[in-house]
């Protein structure tokens, strides 16, 4: 097995851990392997170990990923990163799921660029997939300044704007929560937003929470998550920023 093999089985293993340590059931948690500022190879042998969700953080890149991938017919691109309006255009090309809508124009402008998703590439919602473009509504829980997400008083305006646009498929909420050395600190922001969640339509209007990286992910599951997304457990540390 090539390491990137070893290290998606041990994520694998660490969330049927921390499932059963619960009474989850595993089959309910999916993983994105975040491979932002990772090379394409790298996703290469995370798909040939059964891989199919990537999440990217910038919009250039995760353009440059879906054409030199291309040949992956059912591989997913998911955008975790904070996206500006003027690249919406950009990233509904090539994005199966955008995790990051903050904002009622952001969602508007979305629903205008949306492009029908081609059944191969979409992220079932529900047990279910359409042509829509999958999104969550980023929420900043930790109301941290330099974080993006709207503001917990502003979930409720973005969610209607999301459902008012046909080309949209609302999946759920997600967020970061504050950095703690120990994970068990980002716990309260969970909750937080599972919270939310119950307070905006619960699992019926919301099926899915984005939650969880490679140091908390364990605090996730108990948290209730649907989604983590592992970068540096599955494909080590990153280049830094140029
Ligand atoms: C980079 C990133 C991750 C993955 O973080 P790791 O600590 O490498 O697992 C998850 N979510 C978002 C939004 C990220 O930007």
């Amino acid at each position: 097995m090539s390491p990137i093999a070893d290290r998606l089985a041990e994520v694998h293993s660490r969330l049927e851990r921390a499932a059963r340590e619960c009474g989850r059931d595993p089959a309910t948690i999916r993983l994105i392997a975040v491979s932002k500022r990772h090379e394409p190879a790298a996703m290469r042998a995370a798909y040939e170990a059964g891989q199919r969700d990537f999440g990217e953080s910038y919009v250039q890149e995760l353009t440059q990923k879906a054409e030199v991938l291309g040949d992956l017919p059912d591989m997913r691109l998911h955008l975790i990163g904070h996206l500006q309006r003027n690249k919406a255009k950009q990233a509904v090309r090539a994005a199966s799921a955008v995790h990051t809508v903050d904002s009622t124009r952001l969602a508007d402008e979305l629903g205008k660029r949306a492009a029908p998703v081609a059944p191969s590439r979409a992220f079932p919602i529900g047990g279910a997939t359409s042509d829509k473009l999958v999104v969550f509504v980023e929420v900043n829980v930790g109301e941290e300044p330099q974080k993006s997400g709207c503001r917990p008083e502003e979930l409720s305006a973005v969610l209607d704007a999301i459902e008012g646009q046909p080309a949209l498929r609302l999946a759920g909420l997600m967020t970061v929560p504050p950095y703690t050395d120990d994970p068990t600190g980002a716990r309260p922001y969970m909750d937080r937003l599972v919270d939310l969640r119950d307070r905006h339509g619960g699992p019926g209007r919301l099926p899915e929470i984005s939650l969880g990286m490679s140091h908390d992910l364990e605090q996730a599951v108990f948290a209730g998550t649907t989604i983590v997304r592992v970068g540096t457990a599955i494909f080590g540390p990153r280049e830094p920023v140029r």
